[in-house]
């Protein structure tokens, strides 16, 4: 187990621009009916950056009417308009870059470097979607004699977009590029832990000239999350339903889409095999580890959850990995220069990351542990490593962490994938199917290895896999659809079948 543990700590108060403390409703901002709001706070310092609407299903059910009624006019704004838009809005978000990497990090607690990568990496898609809204083709298929046929793509209709915290700027930001650039106008509910960035997007998308109602915001608490949930795949209106975050609550939306028969899209969770075999160049896996492990502090869907070693690496690829923690990672406020682990967001996040790390202790785990000092500040701080110990019991191995520690366990050299007596240590044994990630130089290995992965995507010798031009999901348990790349259109574009009779 490899464990950083951290706290809250105090710091600077940051001066932060482009702050709404309203929701946007189809052009308007707003409040709740019953005046209700709920506080924003900084993870690493307890500070309230502000506070916002705690609206309900009934200010969604008006948001969701006056997006269906700006549907039409936006699905049938040329493609071309459509694209100019979103490159504006682009260069808009380019232009606030800055403000909002400070928002991000602090209403999530990344470090300010992450949180501006954040921002390059979402802005990419909406971008690259600025481009495809141009390129929507349908076909042409020669069919039966006397009769033309044409399938052509049309927008699904107004899309619900539900995001997590984790990257408030690039969660939406990815729906939200294709959603337009489809024809479909956008109703999104944030995360309650970080509504700040998507109201800012939504006050940017205004400056960028993109029509009223084409992004709506619904902020609501975590009380109101359910209910606002439900309302939204309950409304015939909805033609998409798009959610990123857990895997219960993606099940739910699932279910509660059925009576309605909605488009769903579900980016869900994942449990990352993270294989390093004997061929593999020590320092690149070291190096794709710590990237894949630690950014977000662990708190992304295609984190490392799981680290398999070949027999052969497994001690020098250990001591390494234990070194490269001791000696990269600096934990604190992700507003302080030089921090590159920030809080987990939330205190419940925190439970949850160290009731499982003391489970998997209980059942296997702990052991060889190294304490770092505690530093000013911050009144918990410590990492500690032991490797080699994990067992098929050990939880931490089973469930998705979501926090910066991961299991370690020795495998052969297909991975785990045919060690059924060990199941613990097969590669594809977990519900979850969204990313692996694989370092070898043995390029029939690589390629073998990667057709067995039960995997949405795969990083051979690499830790960080996602860009606009590529699709990003998973397969099994973690999800349905795409985001990025043409792929994604499909989730927001209905195919018609036009036959003319040409007799
Ligand atoms: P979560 O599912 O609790 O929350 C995600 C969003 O759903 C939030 O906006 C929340 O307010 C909303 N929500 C909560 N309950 C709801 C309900 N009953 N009906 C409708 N909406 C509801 O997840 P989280 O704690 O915010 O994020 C952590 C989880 O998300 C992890 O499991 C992680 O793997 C997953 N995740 C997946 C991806 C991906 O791309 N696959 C990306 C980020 C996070």
């Amino acid at each position: 187990v490899f464990l950083c543990q951290h706290c809250r700590m105090l710091g600077g108060v940051r001066r932060l621009s482009l702050l709404r403390s309203q929701a946007l409703v189809a052009g308007q901002w707003t409040g709740a009916d019953n005046g209700a709001t709920f506080e924003v706070t900084n993870p690493a310092t307890d500070q309230v950056l502000g506070s916002v609407p705690d609206l309900g299903p009934a200010e969604t059910g008006r948001a969701v009417e006056a997006a269906a009624r700006y549907q039409t006019t936006w699905e049938t704004t040329p493609a071309k308009r459509r694209s100019q838009l979103l490159h504006e809005y682009f260069r808009v978000l380019e232009a606030h870059s800055e403000q909002l990497a400070e928002l991000i990090t602090a209403e999530q607690g990344k470090p300010l470097a992450e949180a501006r990568a954040e921002v390059a990496y979402g802005s990419a898609y909406i971008e690259w979607y600025a481009g495809e809204a141009r390129r929507i083709y349908g076909d042409y298929v020669e069919g039966a004699p006397n009769k033309e046929t044409l399938l052509i793509r049309q927008p699904a209709g107004v899309a619900a977009l539900i995001t997590p915290w984790n990257f408030p700027f690039a969660m939406l930001a990815r729906k939200l590029g294709a959603a337009l650039a489809c024809g479909c106008v956008a109703v999104a509910k944030p995360a309650e832990d970080t509504p700040l960035t998507a109201l800012a997007m939504a006050e940017l998308a205004q400056r960028a000239g993109l029509p009223d109602g084409t992004l709506s915001v619904i902020t609501s608490s975590r009380r109101n999350a359910a209910p606002v949930g439900a309302a939204l795949c309950a409304d015939p209106r909805i033609a998409v339903m798009s959610f990123t975050g857990s895997t219960a609550v993606g099940k739910l939306l699932y279910a509660q889409c059925a009576p309605t028969v909605k488009k769903l899209a579900l980016e869900l969770g994942g449990n990352s095999p993270f294989i390093v075999f004997d061929s593999a160049d020590l320092q690149k896996a070291v190096a794709g580890c710590m990237a894949s492990k630690f950014r977000n502090a662990g708190q992304t869907c295609v984190s490392t959850n799981r680290i398999l070693v070949q027999s052969g690496i497994y001690e020098r690829f250990v001591a390494a990995l234990s070194e490269a923690m001791d000696r990269q990672l600096t934990l604190g406020n992700g507003a302080t220069d030089g921090v590159n682990v920030g809080p987990l967001v939330n205190d419940a996040q925190m439970n949850k990351v160290s009731g499982l790390v003391s489970e998997s202790g209980a059942s296997g785990g702990g052991g060889g542990a190294r304490r770092r000092p505690a530093q000013p500040g911050r009144p918990l701080l410590r990492a500690h490593a032991a490797a080699g110990l994990s067992r098929p019991d050990m939880v931490c191995f089973k469930e998705e962490v979501f926090g910066p520690v991961s299991a370690c366990a020795r495998c052969g050299p297909q991975g785990g994938l045919r060690l059924r007596k060990r199941p613990c240590r097969s590669a594809n044994n977990t519900d979850a199917g969204l990313a692996a990630y694989m370092f070898t130089e043995n390029i029939s290995q690589a390629w073998r290895v990667s057709k067995r992965l039960q995997y949405g995507m795969v990083g051979v010798n690499e830790g960080i896999v996602s860009q606009p031009e590529a699709a990003f999901g998973g397969v099994k348990q973690s999800g349905l659809g795409r985001e990025g790349s043409r792929h994604s259109i499909e989730d927001y574009t209905d195919i018609k079948y036009i036959c003319f009779g040409t007799q």
